[in-house]
């Protein structure tokens, strides 16, 4: 079948060995994107045949991440599918088949070498590997007879099932983002496929059986795994694929921020940012490791910020939502080199699409963080919230930096910030903000347009200075001198909050001298 006619349908395939990693992320995000783009399907498969590094919590915490960060999935374990189950661990069945078809072509035979066997040809020969110059010094189906490994199965004695390379052959893997990568069959080892002991399959073979039988048609994942990818491709010819093969695409690293070298959990806790999407409790050792949702970013801006480690839309547009993602995503603007993971560039994301959102949307987001700064959201209206936040938005790059530019809309000063009171208060001040209270107190329009010019034209009349009596002015209301433009802030906060607080800071507001 020719590419062109194939439905395009491609898998996300994690271990649960552990909390998913933003670069599986990534991996998924692409994954999804070129389905998207090409109306397939996207498969969520659980790689779960490793038992020793089996990881509780790992699967529900991968299906939440994708969930949260719009990552659709079609078939997989929660959604069904024609093709499942979509566990590994649960298609046991199928993979003893797959080894039996192996076996009975000739193409993997069993091996009973205990660890102590292979310890001891491991010193004896050195960088000994498992293939066709040492298969014949082992104990194996291809050195017994056929009677004594019927005997030893049948005595239940552990044994492996070894895919048999042929040596001397040139195995080329064709990747859409490297183009032709050929190597000696020589240096592959005889993996193995199938381990007695807990009559599971090994990765390798649970990986491309799978992928034949869920019928995908293209392989999307990390560099990682690009050295596996010649030894499946034997594997297909084995049992005689070769033509329905997918395609292969293997993704470029994440890399530090700072330097060369694979992105690490380490360098999130060194630099300060997240490596994982979520939030993850290690269930072994209890540790926290802090996750892009409670660190306070957006999904939509991960997601656009994760889209951009790696590819580009082949012009310089840096803001794109999902479907516009979809549209435009490519393996030809793909990267072959390592993407520095430039986690500031994350955080402008994420302040750009707060800019996008609703004032009342993220007066909703910021109720929470007013909570924990103890101020009962519900005493102020959604209206007010919305205007607060509205107003300092343009400075924050996470909802719960809108407290510190925001709290006096919801509290008054308890303090005065000590260098502004240095600069910005003296001896004099008491009685012009008097004054000013006064004033203001006598105005029924607290509208900024109507205020600013009688407060303004007062300044001038009694010849003060502009930005001394502003400055104080605004030290008494919000308790440092930044923040939006005053009138605007005197006009949320309204006649009473607003003279209560100039009288407040003349009582409080106290100068060394
Ligand atoms: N289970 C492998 C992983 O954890 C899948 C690799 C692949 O996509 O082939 O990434």
């Amino acid at each position: 079948m020719s590419q062109t006619e194939r439905e395009i349908r491609v898998r996300f395939a994690p271990s649960p060995t552990g909390p998913l990693h933003i670069g599986g992320v990534r991996t998924a995000l692409y994954n999804y994107l070129f389905a998207r783009q090409h109306g397939g399907k996207m498969i969520l498969r659980i790689e779960d045949t490793d038992s020793q590094r089996f990881v509780p919590g790992a699967e529900d915490y991968i299906n939440e991440a994708l969930a949260w960060l719009g990552i659709g999935i079609d078939e997989g374990v929660r959604e069904g599918g024609p093709y499942g189950p979509y566990k590994q661990s649960e298609r046991r069945d199928i993979y003893r088949e797959h080894v039996k078809m192996l076996l009975d072509a000739g193409k993997a035979y069993f091996a009973f070498d205990t660890p102590a066997e292979l310890e001891a040809k491991r010193a004896e020969i050195p960088n000994f590997q498992y293939d066709a110059t040492t298969r014949q010094q082992m104990r194996n189906s291809l050195t017994m007879s056929p009677d004594e490994v019927k005997r030893l199965i049948d005595e239940g004695a552990q044994y492996v099932v070894r895919f048999k390379i042929e040596p001397g052959r040139d195995v080329a893997v064709d990747d859409l983002l490297r183009g032709r990568v050929v190597i000696k069959s020589d240096i592959l080892d005889d993996k193995v496929l199938y381990k007695s002991a807990d009559d599971l399959p090994t990765y390798h073979l649970a990986n491309i059986v799978d992928d034949h039988l869920m019928k995908v048609s293209h392989v999307i994942r990390g560099e990682e795994w690009l050295p596996s990818a010649p030894l499946h491709v034997l594997l297909y010819e084995a049992f005689g694929w070769a033509d329905t093969a997918p395609s292969f695409v293997h993704l470029p690293l994440l890399l530090k921020p700072d330097g060369k070298g694979k992105l690490s959990k380490r360098d999130g806790d060194r630099l300060g940012f997240p490596v994982f999407p979520l939030e993850w409790h290690d269930p072994k050792s209890g540790d926290v490791s802090t996750g892009y949702r409670e660190s306070g970013y957006l999904p939509e801006a991960v997601v656009n910020f994760l889209a951009l480690l790696g590819w580009n839309p082949g012009d310089d547009t840096e803001v794109m939502n999902m479907d516009e993602l979809i549209a435009k995503f490519s393996f030809e603007h793909c990267s072959r080199a390592g993407a520095k993971f430039a986690f500031e560039k994350g955080k402008w994301f994420n302040h750009t699409y707060l800019q996008k959102l609703d004032d009342e949307r993220l007066a909703e987001l910021f109720n929470p963080v007013l909570a924990q700064n103890g101020v009962d959201p519900d005493a102020f209206s959604t209206e007010y919230k919305a205007k607060a936040v509205g107003m300092v938005k343009s400075r924050i790059n996470f909802v719960k930096d809108l407290w510190d530019n925001a709290r006096f809309f919801f509290a008054a000063p308890t303090s005065y910030d000590p260098k502004a009171v240095k600069k910005r208060w003296n001896a004099e001040m008491p009685a012009i903000m008097a004054e000013l209270a006064t004033l203001l107190e006598g105005r029924d329009n607290f509208e900024a347009a109507a205020l600013e010019p009688v407060v303004l034209k007062w300044i001038e009349d009694k010849g003060l200075h502009l930005g001394n009596v502003m400055n104080a002015f605004r030290l008494t209301v919000v308790g440092e001198c930044k923040g939006p433009h005053m009138f605007d802030i005197t006009e949320l906060l309204g006649k009473d909050e607003t003279v209560r607080r100039i009288r407040a800071g003349i009582e409080g507001i106290k100068t060394d001298e």
